[in-house]
């Protein structure tokens, strides 16, 4: 297991620690000065969405690898089932695809979408996903675009996947088999998952993300409440060796979904706490 005490070079942004994810939230720092506080304190990477690139998208990454840093991926393609209109879904996925690759970003994230309409539980829904993955991932590889299955905490099933766990999102791996599909691996999903060891296990050399925050014991919303590294209580260095012993050797990736704290803080603070707790808790 890789020792971060006294190196940080793996860490990663994610901006949505920042509020990036969502419009309004967050000091709405630019990408670009997201891109330079980064780089002044030694993170290796950092992981965009969608929705700050816009049509920069070249620019965007040429700025960040300028600076010293890795685009380590993108979040994310619309969901790919679940929806109302599912014309649209093979369109707005590859429009996300090519985001990726003008970005040189290597790994696009999935977050799968939920129950289809008009069918009930998960089956249907999960064979309807494997072919649209068969579909959009020969597209993603002509562009060297990966596509990473991230496995939602199943308190998101019903309208934001149909993944709940490593072994699932492995499943679907296997049903669509193609090279450039992996897993995103994220603590707030998968912190609770007693056999999480074992499907890590499983899937070795799928794994194509780490995201890091913490499960606070109290958590006050179940999207926008998570913890940061160390004020929780995920069993992160225990997650981090079976991921690793998974073959993951990769970014680690700071995803902070916090509306009434982090995302409320000087982002200079929050980026400056994040090395600190990356190097003694992760
Ligand atoms: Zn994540």
């Amino acid at each position: 297991m890789r020792d971060f005490t006294n190196d940080h070079s793996a860490l990663a942004l994610n901006t949505a620690t920042l509020g990036h994810n969502l419009d309004g939230a967050g000091a709405g720092w630019s990408p670009e000065r997201v891109i330079d506080a980064c780089a002044e304190r030694g993170y290796g990477g950092i992981v965009f969405w969608r929705r700050e690139i816009g049509a920069r998208a070249v620019a965007i990454g040429n700025r960040a690898r300028a600076a010293g840093m890795q685009v380590a991926g993108l979040c994310r393609t619309p969901y790919l089932v679940g929806r109302e209109t599912p014309a649209a879904v093979i369109d707005e996925a590859r429009a996300s695809i090519d985001m990726a690759a003008d970005l040189g970003a290597p790994v696009l994230t999935i977050v799968t979408g939920g129950t289809e309409p008009g069918t009930l539980g998960l089956g249907e829904s999960v064979k309807r996903l494997a072919d649209r993955l068969a579909t959009l991932a020969p597209y993603a590889a002509e562009r060297g675009v990966s596509l990473a299955l991230e496995p939602l905490n199943p308190m998101f099933g019903g309208n934001r996947t149909c993944l709940f766990t490593v072994a699932d999102a492995h499943d679907v791996c296997h049903m669509v088999d193609a090279p450039n599909l992996g897993i995103a691996v994220d603590v707030y999903h998968v912190w609770w998952d007693r056999t999480l060891a074992e499907g890590l296990r499983q899937a070795r050399g799928l794994i194509l993300g780490y995201h890091l925050c913490d499960w606070l014991e109290n958590t006050r919303h179940m999207l926008l409440d998570r913890g940061m590294m160390g004020d929780g209580v995920a069993d992160l260095r225990a997650i981090r060796g079976a991921v690793e012993a998974a073959g993951y050797a990769g970014f680690c990736e700071v995803e902070v979904f916090s509306a009434e704290d982090w995302w409320k803080r000087d982002p200079s603070e929050v980026l400056d706490v994040i090395v600190e707790r990356f190097r003694r808790s992760c």
